[in-house]
């Protein structure tokens, strides 16, 4: 008998995205998955962080914290201890976040690829969704301002993101290229979702992996993308101040503007000129919200033509 799931690929940065392939992955007639953004990963002592693939297993496993990151309940006993010793602890990664993060590094050191890596976590956390690295290179995510070209999670974390941003680079993405599994699950996918994720840092980083824009455009699926923006605004994060810096206007129509190249339809909460639309409420509230939300874009997406 046919597979009666609709095979959906979500590509996601770390909360917009992540929170919207929850929802999916609560639809019985959807089979997830889901490509996340690497441009964000840091090494802190030995660990290898991949803040957006995590953050989506930890979304899909119900244990994401409340303050929006790490696992929920989790301590910080060896970032205090460092603090204590004098050592460099601005990033605030949990115990059981620092145990992921050095079982990868060592996976990795071991000859196995990030993709691999991923899918065990995954698997650990009960996650039955597909988590796919956008690329098994190293990419990093460089964003300059005020004349400083500084990594992603130093713009981001020790004073909290200053703008104007003046630009934003992805280091290494010129030797990076699609993984057979991110090929494999755009090839048969029946709907492609641009996940309401920041379109510079969280989105941008994996459309330009060499191949990726190919990749989508090849498929026989519609592409959707939902909107980051709620009335107007981001929910969380600097998103606004990367669309200026990326002459992206904050609005449905300059989403729609942005993505119009490889999308057929978008999902916002007000018109856009330029894509056929889907207008309603875009705030995901809890997982209900995050069903809701990925239901109403499901049937959308799939009652469009490529
Ligand atoms: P992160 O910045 O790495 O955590 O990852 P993202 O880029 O995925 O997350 C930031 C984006 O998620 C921001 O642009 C938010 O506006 C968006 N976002 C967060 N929650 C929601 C929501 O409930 N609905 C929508 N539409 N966007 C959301």
């Amino acid at each position: 008998m046919a597979n009666a799931k609709a095979n959906v690929v979500v590509l996601a940065g770390g909360t917009g995205g992540a929170k919207l392939a929850r929802g999916f992955a609560a639809l019985e007639s959807v089979a997830l998955s889901v490509v996340a953004n690497t441009g964000d990963d840091v090494e802190i002592y030995e660990a290898r962080v991949c803040p957006d693939p995590d953050l989506i297993i930890f979304h899909l496993a119900d244990c994401i914290d409340q303050r929006g990151w790490g696992l929920d309940g989790d301590t910080f006993h060896a970032m205090d201890q460092l603090g204590k010793i004098g050592a460099d602890n601005w990033f605030r990664l949990g115990d059981r976040d620092l145990a992921i993060g050095l079982d990868r590094s060592l996976r990795l050191r071991n000859g196995e690829s990030l993709t691999s890596a991923t899918k065990v976590l995954a698997e650990a956390m009960g996650v039955s969704a597909s988590v796919l690295p956008m690329c098994e290179e190293r990419v990093a995510t460089f964003v300059t301002a005020h004349g400083d070209r500084l990594p992603f999670q130093e713009f981001m974390i020790p004073n909290g993101p200053r703008g104007p941003v003046e630009a934003v680079d992805f280091e290494g993405i010129e030797e990076a290229s699609v993984t057979s599994e991110v090929a494999a699950a755009l090839a048969a996918a029946d709907l492609i979702i641009i996940g309401p994720s920041n379109p510079a840092i969280s989105i941008g980083p994996i459309l330009a992996v060499p191949g990726m824009l190919d990749s989508i455009r090849a498929a026989a699926a519609p592409t959707v993308v939902v909107s980051p923006l709620v009335k107007g605004e981001a929910v969380k994060g600097p998103t606004e101040e990367f669309l200026r810096s990326s002459g992206v206007e904050a609005s449905a129509e300059g989403i729609g503007k942005h993505y119009a190249n490889i999308s057929d339809g978008i999902v916002a909460d007000e018109e856009c000129s330029v894509l056929p639309t889907l207008v309603t409420d875009l705030l995901m509230h809890g997982v209900e919200g995050s069903t809701r939300l990925a239901e109403e874009t499901l049937k959308f997406g799939l009652g469009l033509r490529r």
